[in-house]
């Protein structure tokens, strides 16, 4: 990975590098940062640009042997520690080196960003923890014993430092008292304090702090193609993590996309536009089955929305301004004489496209419904 893949950290993009060209690297450092700040990525940035035969004073050349062996994980002289746990394929002793191939993918798809939670859903044990066993240190103290293949430095990534029980982290000791030659520890963490005193001081400290909100929204721009503007919520919700801000900026695109689309639909049920609303449903057709239910899945959050409207509780609803106003403008006409109608009706086409049904007559149907509960009366007796 070169530095100028990960998301701001100018500053300590800058104290690493120059702790190469200066030639005091220390051999065991301590990343402290929250996953979605690029703590690993820096890490991975860091041990290609250590070992990269034709380095710059700002990045690494990433087209040398060693970057390109680098860039595919696939260097002898970069190890990893992890931590794991049993799962279907491995049903006892897990350790890191059994998982190599799932790590290698894991960090292709997030490109460092990815938390231990994750990890665990990429492993699909969402309900377990990790942890790095004395059976890793064991590893570890094997593979840096041995001569380094073709490298500068050998490097031992440990992503989660916290999650090394004791007896791993006591062994681990031993080599972070006496390293081997030209080795160096990288070892990435979240929260200091549940790393044991003495491992923490065998190493020095590099604070990764949250991403700054001007390079949080310069990502989110040239990542989704969007005006600064656009990309402000996400930003301000994310709180310095690049994966909060992907997933707020979508999120939102999404419910903006379902807002349109939905308040279209019911000015179409209201007007009775027959011929409309058949376009419209063609237009629905080619969205797939889980966008559909997304919007059907919008359609229940309006009804709901519309109850608080109408018990004049609008203030616990938070939506742009726009949205609010559809809310409140739809509100009068969602009512104890309708709502539960309204509710199934939504909740049956859901059911009906789970089970792949004709997603143009479902919809339609829902409509010719809509079009007539719509028309019922406020105080029309239940
Ligand atoms: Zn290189």
């Amino acid at each position: 990975m070169l530095f100028s893949q990960i998301i701001g950290q100018q500053s300590v993009k800058q104290k690493l590098i120059q702790s190469v060209q200066q030639n005091r690297v220390s051999h065991a450092q301590l990343f402290i940062g929250r996953s979605g700040s690029g703590s690993l990525s820096l890490a991975l940035a860091y041990a290609q640009y250590i070992n990269c035969k034709d380095r710059s004073d700002k990045d690494s050349c990433g087209v040398c042997p060693s970057c390109v062996k680098m860039q595919k994980l696939a260097h002898p002289d970069l190890h990893f520690v992890f931590p794991t746990t049993t799962t279907k394929k491995v049903k006892k002793d897990p350790e890191s080196e059994l998982f190599m191939e799932e790590w290698r993918s894991f960090l292709s798809k997030n490109k460092g960003y990815g938390s231990d939670q994750d990890w665990y859903e990429h492993l699909d044990v969402e309900n377990k923890q990790g942890t790095i066993f004395v059976r890793d240190a064991s590893t570890i103290m094997r593979k840096l014993s041995l001569k380094s293949y073709e490298a500068e430095y050998k490097v031992m990534i440990i992503w989660m430092a916290e999650k090394l029980n004791a007896q791993a982290a006591n062994k681990l000791l031993k080599l972070l008292e006496e390293p081997p030659e030209k080795t160096l520890f990288i070892l990435v963490a979240e929260q200091a304090d549940q790393l044991l005193t003495t491992v923490r001081s065998r190493t020095y400290l590099v604070k990764i702090p949250k991403i700054d909100q001007t390079d949080l929204t310069a990502a989110v721009c040239n990542t989704f193609d969007c005006r600064q503007a656009d990309a402000h919520d996400a930003v301000m919700m994310a709180d310095g993590s690049w994966p909060l801000a992907q997933h707020y900026f979508k999120h939102a695109q999404d419910e903006k996309y379902n807002f349109q689309v939905f308040q279209q639909w019911m000015r179409l049920c209201f007007k009775g536009a027959m011929i409309e609303l058949i376009d419209f449903v063609d237009t629905l057709r080619p969205l797939g089955r889980e966008k559909q239910k997304a919007l059907l899945a919008y359609g229940l959050q309006v009804f709901r929305n519309s109850l608080l409207a109408n018990n004049e509780l609008m203030q616990l609803v938070m939506l742009p301004e726009e949205e609010k106003t559809f809310n409140q403008n739809f509100a009068p006409f969602v009512h104890h004489a309708n709502t539960l109608s309204m509710v199934s009706l939504m909740e049956e086409g859901i059911r009906q496209i789970e089970r792949n049904g004709y997603a143009a007559l479902i919809f339609m149907d829902i409509s010719l419904n809509m079009m007539k509960l719509l028309r019922v009366k406020a105080d029309k007796a239940v």
